[in-house]
């Protein structure tokens, strides 16, 4: 499949469509996931137009990982939880919905209600509450 550049996430990038910023440079965008899985649900993509982890040029990878461990550890902070997952799946067969390469960071502990991938659109609202917490750490 051909990279699309008018998916969701690369208008994000190109500030077509809104999103709720955690973190932002020159290689990476952080945002919170519209669908969270729980709340604080993050997501992070590089500015960079790949549908997957196999095309990302080499200078892209310390930057996720950086605000990937920026960002879960702002997580663990405004959350406590007990687990923090980060996640990326390439391809279809591996359950991608949105085709530009993305990583999510979900917090995880017994008792927060743990929601299906996709399935409830959160309101912005929230998401900005959430995003609020997360950011007062980074
Ligand atoms: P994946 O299935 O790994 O491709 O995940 C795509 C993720 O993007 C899902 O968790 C969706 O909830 C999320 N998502 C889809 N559209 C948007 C959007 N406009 N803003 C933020 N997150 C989105």
């Amino acid at each position: 499949m051909t990279y699309n550049n008018e998916n969701i996430f690369a208008r994000i990038i190109k500030g077509e469509a809104d999103c709720v910023k955690i973190l932002e440079n020159d290689y990476i965008l952080s945002f919170m996931d519209v669908m969270p899985q729980t709340p604080g649900h993050t997501l992070v993509i590089p500015k960079y137009g790949t549908e997957n982890i196999f095309d990302l040029p080499e200078e892209y990878f310390i930057h996720l990982m950086d605000a990937k461990q920026k960002i879960a550890k702002a997580i663990k902070k405004a959350y406590a939880p007990t687990g923090v997952m980060i996640m990326q799946l390439n391809g279809k067969e591996a359950g991608q919905t949105v085709f530009h390469l993305h990583f999510h960071i979900i917090p995880r502990k017994e008792g927060l209600n743990y929601k299906f991938h996709s399935s409830e659109i959160a309101d912005f609202k929230d998401l900005r509450r959430e995003a609020e917490k997360i950011k007062k750490w980074l």
